[in-house]
């Protein structure tokens, strides 16, 4: 069982890193108790995993089942799932390193479930093939393809912890009970039935699960889409009632901005689930967004660290409120933006509707939409969409600029979006204001504003998104 120390701690990350195991073993203590009050060894999850989501509607959380079939018995010891990025098992010698870091795991008494991501860039490099193969290859084998990379890693990972005298078997998605709806390339997960997982650490065993891939209804393998194995790991977590979800990666957590754009970035010690999933919905590349999902909808306790220094990282927890709250907790840059103007539309009830539901039948994600008022019956609407989505939405309007009589299709690749993230701006007033005389400061226009109650994203320029970045972080004092 994880042992905590009750002695002087002398900083602030080391209270944290106290207190949320503390809450962990609280849970494990419930566990415990739910376990010796049940006569007939029926199994349950911890209090926290079971939480409803707070507005399931609003990112459009998938509903996790948990059959009633899977039932997992649980064990009195920390269970932790452990995910390794690809950059954290890039090698031999990184994968040695994984082996090690869990062997020293385990050591402390805890059990362990990983779940790795293919090797380095090997995902990049194989759509990079497919896409020489054939410029639009079918789903179904693009997924076969993909998600090969994470079966390669899985079984090279089990080798290396045997080779340190670590007991371990690997398992695909499907086989780790993963089911998914039939959208290749981009699959959601339906349920997640971890029995072979279980099985696997009940007889003393580390399971490894290869990231981002599951079983479709319809029986084939499908691909979680990229960032996926990070929400595998979430996902299982829930599924086997895992006291907390470690992900580790290439730097020591989530940080204030984007480290490789602004140098002055600075690790956070702690994020609440709403404040990092509007960082992830605007670009935050870590943790993928939809584990972070997953993790709020379920309250999975969330650990981003390093793989490489192996320090505390962030932890990803609800918010606390009697913490004081920081106005702006970090800025987000994303140069994968583009814009469409649809010019010259007819001002009439109905028209937006047919527009935006053509470009949802085409999977276009549509992002800020700015419609300007209309001169004479005409006007234009202006929208953003992911810069790897543009060819797409471009056809799809053209193939409507006929029927729905409007002028023209214009298309700009070159945008981006710089985004503010805080629980503290809805009780302070002046957050935007200090947002846009920053930008004006620095010679940056902005073309497009969206708010939510703690966000506020600009689009602008992407030439000027980095500086746009730096400004920001300066004058919201995160430097
Ligand atoms: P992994 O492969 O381990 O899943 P990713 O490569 O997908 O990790 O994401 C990690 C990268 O995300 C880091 O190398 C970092 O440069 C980048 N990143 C961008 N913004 C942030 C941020 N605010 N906090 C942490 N990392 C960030
Ligand atoms: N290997 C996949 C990717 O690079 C899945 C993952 O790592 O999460 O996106
Ligand atoms: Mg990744």
């Amino acid at each position: 069982m994880t042992f905590f120390r009750l002695t002087f701690l002398s900083t602030r990350s080391e209270a944290l890193t106290c207190a949320v195991r503390l809450a962990l073993c609280r849970s494990r203590l419930i566990l415990l108790i739910t376990r010796l009050a049940d006569p007939l060894g029926r199994t349950f999850t911890t209090e926290g995993s079971n939480a409803v989501p707070a507005n399931p509607s609003t990112y459009d959380v998938n509903p996790l089942e948990h059959p009633a079939s899977a039932e997992v018995p649980s064990n009195p010891v920390a269970l932790v799932v452990q995910k390794f990025g690809g950059t954290s098992v890039a090698d031999a010698d990184r994968m040695r390193e994984v082996a090690d870091h869990v062997k020293r795991t385990r050591s402390r008494g805890d059990d362990v479930v990983l779940v790795v991501s293919a090797i380095g860039n090997e995902t990049d490099e194989l759509l990079r093939l497919a896409d020489e193969v054939n410029n639009e290859p079918p789903g179904r084998e693009m997924d076969m393809l993909v998600t090969a990379g994470e079966r390669k890693a899985i079984a090279l990972m089990c080798m290396a912890l045997h080779a340190v005298g670590v007991p371990a078997d690997s398992f695909t998605g499907s086989q780790a009970g993963f089911e998914t709806d039939n959208n290749h390339r981009n699959a959601k997960i339906l349920s997640v039935d971890p029995r072979r997982v279980r099985d696997s650490v009940d007889k003393g065993r580390v399971a490894v699960v290869a990231g981002a891939q599951g079983m479709s209804t319809d029986n084939n393998v499908t691909f979680l889409g990229r960032g996926g194995s990070d929400t595998t790991a979430v996902a299982l977590a829930h599924g086997l009632g895992a006291d907390a979800c470690e992900l580790y990666t290439d730097v020591s957590g989530v940080f204030t901005t984007d480290p490789r754009v602004c140098p002055a970035a600075k690790r956070m010690e702690s994020i609440s689930f709403d404040e990092l999933l509007e960082m992830t919905a605007v670009g935050c590349p870590k943790p993928a967004m939809r584990s972070v999902e997953v993790a709020r909808a379920f309250g999975v306790p969330l650990h981003v660290r390093s793989a490489f220094t192996w320090e505390p990282g962030t932890w990803v927890l609800e918010e606390d409120p009697a913490m004081e709250r920081a106005i702006i907790k970090g800025v987000v840059p994303d140069t994968s933006q583009a814009k469409i103007t649809l010019s010259g539309v007819q001002d009439e009830p109905g028209l937006a509707a047919k527009v935006f539901r053509t470009l949802a039948n085409a999977l276009v994600n549509v992002d800020m939409i700015v419609q300007n008022v209309s001169e004479s019956d005409r006007t234009d609407i202006s929208f953003t969409v992911p810069l790897e989505d543009l060819d797409a939405a471009t056809a799809t309007c053209e193939s409507l600029a006929d029927s729905l009589g409007f002028g023209g299709v214009t298309a700009d690749p070159d945008l981006g979006r710089v985004s503010v993230v805080g629980v503290g701006m809805a009780s302070n007033p002046g957050v935007a204001a200090t947002m846009f005389e920053t930008l004006a400061d620095n010679n940056v226009n902005i073309e497009m504003i969206a708010t939510s109650p703690i966000r506020i994203s600009c689009v602008v320029a992407e030439q000027d998104v980095d500086r746009a970045t730096a400004a920001l972080h300066t004058a919201y004092g995160l430097d």
